[in-house]
């Protein structure tokens, strides 16, 4: 014997009833209809409850989502030369260095698969990922490379 569905209080042996839905106790028994049409309602709250509550949280999540990327980071360098400021976004650095960092691995692939045209367009793509990274990386006036960099950060729209 376990407990009782309807008061939860332990059924001592032969002292319950049993039905297709638990046991009861004597007290309950006769009740037991009114006991499940709560403990459904309950459950389905409960349900409900939950459902709200990990619809609320997505919504939130996908909030803080958008918020990300509406910001915009960006470096504010200054050449340590002539002191010319100028800005790059990081994430147009971010993807000229993962491009690179693929077109290498592409051109290093087919290069040691033996196909070589492929190899050298995508060496070629890494180059101009790379030529570009740098023109960013250096002053566009003097063309140093001597400067000072923050990284910051703004909500855009
Ligand atoms: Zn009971
Ligand atoms: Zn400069």
């Amino acid at each position: 014997m376990g407990n009782c569905l309807g008061c939860e209080k332990k059924l001592g042996f032969w002292k319950g009833y049993s039905t297709m839905d638990g046991e009861w106790c004597k007290d309950c028994f006769p009740k037991r209809k009114e006991i499940l049409e709560k403990l459904e309602k309950e459950q389905i709250e409960n349900t409900s409850k939950i459902k709200k509550e990990e619809l609320e949280r997505k919504n939130k999540e996908n909030e803080e989502k958008e918020r990300q990327k509406r910001i915009v980071q960006e470096y504010k360098r200054k050449c340590n030369s002539c002191g010319k400021i100028w800005h790059s976004l990081k994430s147009e650095e971010d993807q000229l260095i993962s491009g690179t960092k693929l077109n290498a691995l592409v051109g290093l692939s087919t290069a040691l698969t033996g196909n070589l045209g492929t190899s050298a367009q995508s060496n070629r793509n890494a180059q101009s990922n790379k030529d570009r990274l740098e023109d960013l990386r250096k002053c566009p006036e003097c063309g140093s490379r001597n400067y000072s960099e923050e990284l910051t950060e703004f909500e855009g729209i």
